[in-house]
C-alpha cells in the first residue's frame, strides 16, 4: 500500500484536484491520500490556511469577519463549482467555519486559531473525498478524531503521541477503497484540535506511512525530483538531472543545511519505520522523482548535493596550553548551557576552541554579556565571535574512503579566491562542512557545484 501526499499547490484548484485524482487512480495501491488546504495558484496568491489565519485573527481582535470569512468560502466554493460539485460543498464548509468561530470565546487564543487553522484541511479532504465520488470512483473522507490521530505539546507546534500508533494501525487495518485524510492537524487528549508546524501535512502523512507500514510514502509537490544544489543560486542545475536515490542520512545532513526537501521532522516517522519516501511532481507524474531510502548503491566518490545556509557565528577562544587544561571545554560549553544557549558544531586546534553557533541564539546585544561570562569563567588569551558566516554541506555516501574529496571542494573554492573560516568533516564521511563570509555564498555554491557536478564530473 501507497500513502501519498498532496501539497496545497498540488490542490489549488479544480485542474489541480483532478490531477490529484488522476494520479491516485492511476495506481491501485495508493489507498490513503494526505491533503493538505488549497495553496497559491500563482506567485500573487494567498494559501487558504493564510486566509484563515486573518479570519481567526480578525474574530479575535472583535473586527468584521464577513469578509475573510468570504474570502475562505470563495475558495472552496470555485473549485467545488469548476468540479461541478453539488453547492452543498461550499455552503457545508462556510456552516463548518461560522461553527468554529463560534468556539471563540471558549478557546483560548491559541487553540482557536488551531481550530481555524485546521479548518483548511479538513474542509479539503471532505472536499476532494466528493470529487472523487462525483468521478465515480469510491473515496471516502476520514476524520483524525475517529482514527485516533491523538496530539501533544503547544498549541500550533504540536507533535504525535506516541500511543496514537496502536490505534491509527487498528483504524486501517482493514478499509476498502480510497481513503481521503486531512493533513496537519489532530486532537488532544482532551478532544481540542491541536495543529502540527506549518507545513505540517508532510508530518501527518508521514505519521500515517508508518502506521500501515507503507511500502512507500509518495509526497507530491511541484518539482520533478530534489536538485543537487538550490536552483536560485545555480540556475543550469534545473537543465540537469536531479537526484534519483538518497539515503535518510543524507537527506538529513543536506536538509539541516537548508535544503528544502523537508523539514527534518516531518519525516522522523517515516524514517523511523524505514518506509521509502518517495518525492514526486503532481504535474508531471510520469517523472520517478527522487527516492529517499536507507541504504543505496554508491558510486566511489560521488555526491549526492550541495547545500549552503546562512545565520551562524562562530565563538573563538584562544589559551596557550589550552590542550593541557582539563574541562576547558567543558566549561566553555556551560557558558552557554546556562546562557540557553545551542551549539552546533565545535572544531578546535592545539590552543584554540570554536563553538558554531546559530547566529539569532546570539544576536548582537547578547554578545558582550556571553563573552564577558567566557572571560570570567576561563581566562582566555583572546576571545571574539565572527559574524556572517555561511555553511557550505557536500554531502554524499559515496565519499566514504574516497581520498581528495575535500581536497576538490577547498581547490574549487580557491579558484574564486573564497577562503575557508572553518572546515569540519565527522567520521561518518557522508558529508564535510565549510564556514564561508555569507558575502561568498553563493560563488562557493557555483564553483562546488561546478567541481563536483559541471561537465566531466561524476553523475550520482
Ligand atoms: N496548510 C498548512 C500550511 O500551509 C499545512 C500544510 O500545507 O502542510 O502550513
Amino acid at each position: 500500500m501507497k500513502v501519498c501526499k498532496f501539497g496545497g499547490s498540488s490542490l489549488a484548484d479544480a485542474a489541480q484536484v483532478n490531477k490529484v485524482i488522476d494520479i491516485v487512480l492511476a495506481d491501485p495501491a495508493r489507498r490513503i491520500v494526505v491533503v493538505s488546504a488549497p495553496g497559491k495558484r500563482n506567485s500573487g496568491d494567498t494559501k487558504v490556511t493564510d486566509l484563515l489565519i486573518a479570519l481567526a485573527d480578525a474574530a479575535q481582535g472583535g473586527g468584521d469577519v464577513e469578509a475573510p470569512l468570504a474570502a475562505v468560502v470563495d475558495r472552496y466554493a470555485s473549485i467545488a463549482a469548476d468540479l461541478k460539485l453539488d453547492d452543498a460543498i461550499a455552503k457545508g464548509i462556510e456552516a463548518d467555519l461560522r461553527g468554529r468561530l463560534a468556539h471563540r470565546e471558549a478557546l483560548a487564543p491559541a487553540e482557536f486559531m488551531d481550530l481555524m487553522k485546521a479548518a483548511g484541511e479538513d474542509n479539503n479532504a471532505k472536499l476532494v473525498a466528493a470529487a472523487f465520488e462525483a468521478r465515480g470512483k469510491k473515496a471516502r473522507y476520514a476524520s483524525p478524531r475517529d482514527t485516533g490521530m491523538v496530539l501533544k505539546g503547544e498549541f500550533g507546534d504540536a507533535t504525535l503521541d506516541p500511543d496514537s500508533y496502536t490505534k491509527l494501525s487498528k483504524a486501517f487495518s482493514n478499509f476498502e477503497g480510497i481513503v481521503v485524510y486531512p493533513g496537519f492537524f489532530g486532537y488532544t487528549k482532551d478532544g481540542k484540535v491541536a495543529t502540527f508546524p506549518r507545513g505540517g501535512s508532510d508530518i501527518t502523512g508521514s505519521i500515517l506511512a508508518a502506521a500501515v507500514c507503507a511500502d512507500v510514502y509518495e509526497n507530491f509537490t511541484d518539482v520533478d525530483s530534489v536538485y543537487p544544489c538550490d536552483p536560485r543560486i545555480v540556475e543550469e542545475v534545473k537543465q540537469g538531472e536531479g537526484i534519483p536515490t538518497m539515503t535518510y542520512r543524507e537527506m538529513r545532513e543536506l536538509s539541516y543545511a537548508g535544503f528544502g526537501v523537508f523539514n527534518d521532522d516531518a519525516v522522523i516517522p517515516a524514517v523511523k519505520a524505514r518506509i521509502p519516501i518517495n518525492i514526486r511532481n503532481t504535474n508531471h507524474p510520469s517523472a520517478p522523482g527522487t527516492m529517499i531510502v536507507q541504504s543505496r548503491r554508491v558510486v566511489p566518490g560521488t555526491v549526492v548535493g550541495i547545500a549552503s545556509a546562512d545565520g551562524f557565528c562562530n565563538i573563538v577562544v584562544e589559551k596557550y596550553l589550552m590542550n593541557r587544561q582539563i574541562g576547558f571545554g567543558r566549561r566553555l560549553l556551560q557558558v552557554l548551557e546556562e546562557a540557553g544557549i545551542s551549539y552546533e558544531h565545535m572544531p578546535s586546534g592545539v590552543d584554540s576552541q570554536c563553538v558554531v553557533v546559530k547566529e539569532q541564539f546570539l544576536p548582537k546585544d547578547r554578545e558582550h554579556k556571553i563573552l564577558a561570562a567566557i572571560r570570567a569563567e576561563l581566562a582566555p588569551d583572546f576571545v571574539m565571535v565572527e559574524r556572517d558566516l555561511t555553511m557550505l554541506m557536500v554531502v554524499g555516501e559515496g565519499m566514504c574512503y574516497t581520498p581528495g574529496m575535500l581536497a576538490k571542494a577547498c581547490l574549487a573554492l580557491a579558484s574564486v579566491g573564497i577562503s575557508m573560516s572553518m572546515v569540519n568533516q565527522g567520521s561518518s564521511e557522508v558529508s564535510f562542512m565549510i564556514a564561508i563570509r555569507s558575502q561568498d555564498r553563493d560563488a562557493a555554491v557555483r564553483a562546488l557545484y561546478h567541481a563536483f557536478f559541471g561537465k566531466g564530473q561524476q553523475a550520482t
